[in-house]
């Protein structure tokens, strides 16, 4: 069971969440081009996200970002509101709990760009809240958060799960939050 994990190649190349149970360096170096990752951004730390951390620790020795100080994944903690590069690009980071207490999205107003982890899927998918820590309160409440400050031109949407989506991003988050709207 893995997650998806992003490279994003350019100024910072940078890995978003590594996956876990398959070779996450033969894929880089499929991807990648010869440039190397420079961090890790976490979205949240569950086991198929985080499973591969220690083989790209040991491989590049870089540094993981994530919201849980406490964890040990993390080597520097995240907050609400805080802007990070990624490759070419400004991100901003959104704590968006629910389905795990420590989950992030990150956004890009100039790349109308969402990374949303477990939070929202395509075709309308929300993260499950039948875990220990999850709370669907939050769920509901992140995802409305995510809905009103993405642009409705969102041109990507890149879950931890599932295809992406460059067509109509918008549409699958609008989906999401109906899914929710009355639970
Ligand atoms: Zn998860």
């Amino acid at each position: 069971m893995t997650s998806n994990a992003y490279f994003v190649d350019g100024d910072t190349p940078t890995l978003i969440d590594v996956g876990a149970g398959f070779d996450i360096i033969e894929r880089i170096e499929q991807v990648s081009q010869g440039s190397i990752p420079a961090q890790v951004i976490l979205t949240h730390t569950h086991p198929d996200h985080v499973g591969n951390v220690d083989t790209v620790r040991d491989a590049f020795d870089i540094d993981v970002y994530g919201i849980d100080a406490q964890s040990r994944f993390v080597d520097t903690p995240l907050e609400h509101g805080e802007h990070v590069q990624v490759g070419d690009s400004t991100y901003e980071v959104w704590f968006t709990p629910g389905h795990a207490p420590d989950h992030l999205c990150l956004y890009s107003s100039t790349e109308r760009v969402l990374f949303s982890g477990d939070l929202i899927f395509p075709h309308g998918g929300v993260g499950r809240t039948d875990l220990p820590g999850c709370d669907h309160r939050d769920l509901v409440e992140s995802i409305k958060f995510v809905v009103e400050h993405v642009d409705d031109d969102l041109k990507g949407l890149f879950a931890g799960h599932g295809p992406i989506i460059e067509q109509s991003a918008y549409d699958h988050v609008l989906a999401a939050a109906r899914l929710v709207e009355h639970t």
